[in-house]
């Protein structure tokens, strides 16, 4: 058996390197071995390491943030598999003078949890800690863009994947599908310009069904200026003490339950509703004490741009809830395809992510899909055979499309602007994934199967909002805890 691995963050890294050494593995990289969401990670990851903290509250602050939605057994399985693959890093994470980890504290959290490393650069720091161990039999391809998933009599054999103007055809026994998220659909977001959703099109085409897509999370505060975004700035900033101001200087949470560490969608829909009555908001930073010391990121930028203490924020696309339907082990409906990270729906994030529990999913389901797949695995690195290259094609406009997508999928919905979106998506030209617009085919293909399940939920729940619909019941708020 031989292994086909497509994209590099931290769920692909994780994979890779818990294969036993002689397991033979192709990676296939978009870009660098730097891109992907991952490096980008600041705030941390959430794990209950704290003296006062337990699997059970994890999971309690877990289902909460869910509306419920979530996989009550996956997500106890998640926090316990991650709690015992994180105290083996522990020496990554940041300490306090004493010595002990020096925990972070985010929105949703019943309390501190959040561990991180080098302050706010926990995802560069993991990423170099988890770097591809390049044992003779781990192959790693960069600018190798996967087009599509080879299927043959219902199984995954390999993929086709086009590198510097050529098409090529690779062949494995298992296919691993590590591609990350959506955001770049949208003009704001905070993700890697390479998330265009490619997995999750690509099981489309392969005649695969995605679960959740209408839950994607926005976060609250990405520092925007002149219509860019120029960071994520994390919540665990609103931990240390900032608050969000409107431009008359008044307290944008005061009386929201939870203030400015409510859920993200809750706060997310405050920024955005008086952004859209053409309001600025501005995260005031003042109370944030040894900023330098403690958001090093973040200050460099503040630093080179002259900025603050009243950063300009906009909510824009984060993460994706939704994604290819897999177990904690990554296993598909397809034999042969597996999913990890955030290109696949675990059930473990229900219909909201909580915060830092992507990084801790990113590693558990990393791993456990290679211990799973490694019990199968065999030597032989896959052939790899040139194919005719792309057809060459002009791309529709793709500002014009992030536009459009935002307008049906943003932070508020309806389904008169979700069938405006539809409509527009079907006319869109098709089969446009062999040609050179092929980021374009993923976005379209992506965008639709989104605007298709948020037309279909009619229950604003978690980061799923709709106007005009009812209030969720009881019955679709809960479900029976399985502890
Ligand atoms: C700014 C920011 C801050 C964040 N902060 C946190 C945090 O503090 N804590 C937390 O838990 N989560 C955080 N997240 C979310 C978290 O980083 C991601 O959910 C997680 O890193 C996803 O890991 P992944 O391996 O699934 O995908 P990624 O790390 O995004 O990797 C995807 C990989 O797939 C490759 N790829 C994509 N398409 C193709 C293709 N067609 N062919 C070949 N390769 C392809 C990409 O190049 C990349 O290598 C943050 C996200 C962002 C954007």
């Amino acid at each position: 058996m031989n292994v086909l691995v497509i994209g590099g963050g931290l769920a692909a890294r994780a994979f890779v390197n818990s294969l036993p050494p002689d397991v033979s593995c192709t990676v296939l990289l978009k870009n660098t071995r730097c891109s992907g969401n991952s490096r980008l990670a600041q705030g941390g990851i959430a794990v209950p390491l704290h003296p006062d903290d337990s699997v059970e509250k994890h999971w309690l602050d877990t289902m909460n943030c869910g509306a419920w939605q979530n996989d009550g057994e996956r997500v106890w399985k998640m926090i316990e598999t991650g709690l015992s693959l994180l105290k083996e890093r522990k020496h990554l994470f940041d300490e306090k003078p004493d010595g002990s980890l020096a925990f972070g504290r985010e929105g949703a959290h019943s309390l501190p949890r959040i561990v991180h490393a080098g302050g706010d650069r926990t995802g560069s720091y993991l990423m170099a800690a988890e770097d591809f161990t390049l044992e003779k039999s781990t192959r790693v391809l960069e600018h190798a863009e996967a087009e599509d998933l080879l299927i043959e009599n219902g199984r995954c054999t390999g993929a086709v994947f086009r590198s510097r103007g050529k098409r090529y055809e690779i062949r494995a026994d298992a296919v691993v599908l590590a591609t990350g998220g959506t955001g770049s659909l949208f003009p704001y977001t905070s993700n890697f310009p390479g998330s265009t959703g490619d997995g999750q099109a690509m099981a489309v085409r392969a005649g695969m069904k995605l679960q959740d897509m209408e839950y994607i999370q926005f976060h609250p505060t990405l520092w925007v200026e002149n219509g860019q975004t120029v960071q994520l700035i994390s919540e665990a900033l609103r931990g240390a003490g900032a608050v969000l101001r409107r431009a008359d200087g008044s307290r944008l949470m005061k009386g929201v339950p939870g203030g400015d560490l409510a859920a993200r969608d809750v706060t997310a829909r405050a920024v955005d509703e008086e952004r859209q009555k053409g309001q600025p908001v501005y995260l005031d930073i003042r109370s944030v004490t040894q900023i330098e010391k403690r958001f090093p990121f973040l200050y460099a930028e503040i630093q080179r741009r002259s900025s603050g203490p009243l950063l300009p924020v906009a909510a824009g696309a984060h993460f994706h809830m939704g994604g290819i339907p897999a177990s904690l082990e990554g296993a598909t409906a397809v034999p042969g395809l597996f999913a990890v990270g955030e290109t696949a729906c675990t059930g473990v994030h229900g219909a909201n992510r909580l915060a830092s529990n992507s990084l801790l999913e990113a590693i558990v389901t990393g791993t456990l899909c290679a211990e799973s797949i490694a019990e199968n695995a065999s030597c032989g690195l896959g052939g790899i055979t040139e194919l005719p290259p792309p057809i060459r094609t002009e791309s529709p406009d793709l500002p014009g499309l992030r536009r459009r997508i935002h307008e049906g999928l943003g932070v508020v919905r309806s389904n008169e602007q979700l069938d405006r979106l539809i409509e527009f998506l079907d006319s869109c030209p098709r089969s446009l994934e062999k040609t050179t617009a092929l980021a374009a085919a993923n976005m379209i293909q992506t965008a639709y199967i989104t605007a298709i399940a948020a037309k279909n939920n009619n229950v604003p729940l978690g980061a799923h909002w709709k106007e005009n619909t009812h209030e969720p019941t009881a019955a679709e708020t809960t479900a029976d805890p399985v502890f």
